[in-house]
């Protein structure tokens, strides 16, 4: 067992600012297998806001401008229920949004029109996919709230853990994936999916659904797929599964009472959400996109300026899984590249994946092999449990690094890795998000 202290006095700056943030969504929808769209409403809780706040409506990239409606040729949402939108920014990407006066509740009516492409938000395998889509509220990260446009590829998402509660109304025969583990009744027409979970986000997926389930300890790791894909169903459910336990036996308990992969032909592989992952059914993509629920879904981080944080650390966890992935003796990760987030790799994006996934997946290898696996395992354990249901930046993967790993070590990996080793002389300022 290596005691090590650190260095030098580690500040810990929340990676999430006090101020306006949301407090709890419910989302009322009903999808319409004809037209392949979801319609109803979207309500959201505020905290801490005394008037307007910011939404982000994330399929409205590209969206007409406007401030009485927001329309893009896919999704359109209006202020309802004396909500008031009173400014549009991004052709509606990000619209301000009043609640009624004295009211800490704004309500949006959304109308989602999915698409027919194979992406995360279309259709992919025979099943409908939404994700990336319901309007969020902005939580303020170091520098303020982001207003700018989500990345056109890799995810944006800085959002606290917080009550959701969803239901979708579908028609007989179908069946919808949520966050959670969703009770079913009747309801016009059909059928209703109502889940709540204390989430940062929620992704749908609706079809007609073949599913394997088994237990790992509370925990029901669910894998589905339409019926013309149900023969992957075995194997991918043992992938899924032997990463859940690897990743839970590291990491601890999952929090949420389902994890469900959903079987897809994504091109890229797989997308991941909490609760809820769309993933292709071969060993490596099941394996990345299960870790992810424990680097991004329970340990949050502002995706848009610290992407490595979670896709490296994911990525490494892949590799860890599946040798051999990354080809690692390759990697020669320049300090500094690593920590740059989505907006330059907006402009690079061919360095994107190899940087970001493989070099930041070596780069934890590397540390692996001059620090052990047991320290390294116990440092990044005590980073999960240090910010487990909050939101991490830099230093705080820094600070628990050091608390198992001897300081010199992290200092010469973290100098040659990632940039400057965030030593400070201000006072640990710790505010946990932590829910
Ligand atoms: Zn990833």
């Amino acid at each position: 067992m290596i005691a090590a202290t650190p260095p030098a006095p580690i500040a810990t700056p929340a990676a999430l600012s006090p101020g306006p943030a949301p407090a709890g969504y419910r989302v009322r929808l009903r999808f319409d297998p004809r037209v392949r769209s979801l319609e109803g409403t979207v309500a959201i809780r505020t905290r801490g806001a005394r008037g307007p706040v910011w939404v982000r409506l994330r399929a409205n990239r590209g969206g007409a401008p406007g401030v009485a409606a927001c329309a893009s040729a896919r999704t359109r949402v209006a202020a309802i229920a004396g909500s008031t939108l009173v400014a549009a920014r991004r052709g509606c990407g990000v619209v301000r949004v009043a609640p009624p006066p004295g009211a800490a509740t704004l309500t949006l009516r959304v109308g989602v029109a999915i698409p027919a492409a194979n992406d995360s938000f279309g259709r992919s395998l025979g099943v409908d996919l939404v994700g990336d889509v319901l309007p969020v509220m902005v939580a303020a990260g170091a520098g303020g709230p982001r207003l700018g446009p989500d990345p056109e590829w890799g995810e944006g998402l800085l959002a606290p853990v917080v009550p959701w509660d969803v239901s979708v109304g579908v028609p007989r025969g179908l069946t919808v994936v949520l966050p959670g583990v969703p009770r079913v009744r009747d309801g016009p027409g059909g059928r209703v999916f109502r889940s709540r979970a204390r989430v940062r986000d929620a992704a749908i997926a609706v079809g007609a659904l073949r599913a394997r389930s088994v237990r790992v300890g509370r925990v029901d790791v669910r894998v589905v797929a339409a019926p013309g894909a149900a023969g992957v169903l075995p194997a991918a459910s043992a992938r899924a599964v032997r990463a859940f336990r690897f990743m839970q036996r590291r990491y601890g308990r999952y929090p949420l009472p389902r994890l469900t992969v959903v079987v897809g032909n994504l091109p890229w592989g797989g997308s991941e959400y909490p609760g809820v992952v769309f993933s292709t059914p071969d060993t490596a993509t099941v394996s990345h996109e299960v870790a992810h629920q424990w680097f991004f879904s329970l340990v949050g981080n502002d995706q848009y300026r610290d992407p490595w944080l979670d896709e490296s650390l994911t990525s490494f966890h892949e590799q860890l899984l599946v040798p051999g992935t990354y080809d690692c003796p390759r990697a020669r990760p320049p300090a500094g590249l690593l920590t740059r987030g989505m907006g330059y790799w907006g402009a690079h994006p061919g360095a994107y994946e190899r940087v970001v996934y493989r070099d930041g997946a070596c780069a934890f290898v590397a540390l692996q092999r001059t620090a052990g696996a047991a320290p390294l395992r116990r440092a990044l354990a005590a980073y999960v449990a240090a910010r487990a249901g909050g939101i991490a930046g830099a230093r705080d993967l820094y600070a628990a690094l050091v608390t198992a790993v001897p300081g010199p070590v992290v200092d010469a990996w973290w100098a040659r890795y990632v940039g400057d080793p965030p030593h400070a002389a201000v006072p640990p300022a710790v505010v946990a998000h932590r829910a």
